[in-house]
């Protein structure tokens, strides 16, 4: 919802989500947008040439967002916006997947309605959406999962602080962001909360994108295998009986198309 400009050399920022990789599934309103801003604020998992939409004189600036080294503080990023918007531009603040899945959209978004700074919020695609359509496993399903719930893995004091009786149990497929550093402590608990330990569970890396890998195991052997595969972030993990059908209904890459383009 657009508000209105508190002056009239006031620019509008756009919170937009830019999909969880591939070009292809940004939305018209977020490509359209890219190409019209005079200044993009991006993160670091925006996918492979989404910038490249944006106009060759637009500000682009980084704003990093790895999880263990986060190159601008939130507080920090928070004033930027507002200062670019003061200048009057027309500004895109742009997210991996859903600006408010895990996004901190919600913060960002708090300091340009105390500012007095309109703004719009476009949603992406949420890495567990994507990450799943194009690994083949359907999120719900009848047959499996009546209920599908987005959690983060993100540990804190070396501890994932969840409540696990919610998130073990059957007919539930769980999505775990932020997680693969916590993977081990993640199946752990969801084993010790009742899931038989061969309960199924995959790992989504680079999910969407031609350097996507997907590795399906049980909770007992998956720690062990994403290891030993080298794994590492962005990576989702998914819980649930769902993927017992990746199997049977993996597609990506197609096979005539060949590897993925971004
Ligand atoms: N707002 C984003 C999530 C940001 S949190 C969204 O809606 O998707 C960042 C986490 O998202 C990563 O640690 C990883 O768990 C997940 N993620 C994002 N893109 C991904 C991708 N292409 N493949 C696998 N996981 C991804």
């Amino acid at each position: 919802m657009s508000r209105t400009p508190s002056s009239t050399v006031t620019g509008t920022v756009y919170i937009v989500g830019s999909g969880p990789g591939d070009r292809d599934l940004l939305t018209l309103r977020a490509a359209r947008l890219i190409g019209e801003a005079d200044a993009i604020v991006y993160d670091h998992l925006i996918g492979e040439g989404v910038l490249d939409l944006a106009r060759p004189n637009a500000e682009r600036i980084y704003a990093g967002k790895e999880s263990s080294r986060h190159s601008v503080p939130q507080e920090k990023l928070n004033q930027l916006l507002v200062r670019l918007a003061r200048t009057g531009r027309k500004v895109v603040r742009l997210k991996g997947g859903d600006p408010f899945v895990f996004g901190r959209g919600g913060e960002e978004i708090e300091t340009l309605v105390d500012s007095g700074i309109p703004f719009e919020v476009v949603p992406g695609v949420t890495a567990a959406a994507g990450c799943a359509a194009y690994a083949g496993i359907p999120l719900t399903h009848r047959e499996h999962a009546q209920a599908v719930a987005f959690a983060t893995g993100h540990l804190k004091d070396g501890t994932i602080n969840l409540d696990w009786p919610s998130l073990a149990r059957p007919r539930l497929t769980v999505v775990f962001y932020m997680g693969i550093g916590g993977l081990a402590e993640i199946c752990r608990q969801m084993i010790a909360h009742g899931l038989p330990p061969d309960h199924p569970a995959a790992v989504v890396q680079n999910g969407t994108t031609s350097r996507q890998r997907v590795l399906t195991a049980d909770l007992a052997t998956l720690p062990a295998r994403v290891d030993a595969a080298g794994i590492t972030t962005p990576a989702l993990i998914i819980v649930g009986t769902v993927v017992s059908l990746q199997q049977k209904l993996a597609w990506y890459p197609p096979p005539a198309s060949g590897p993925a383009e971004c």
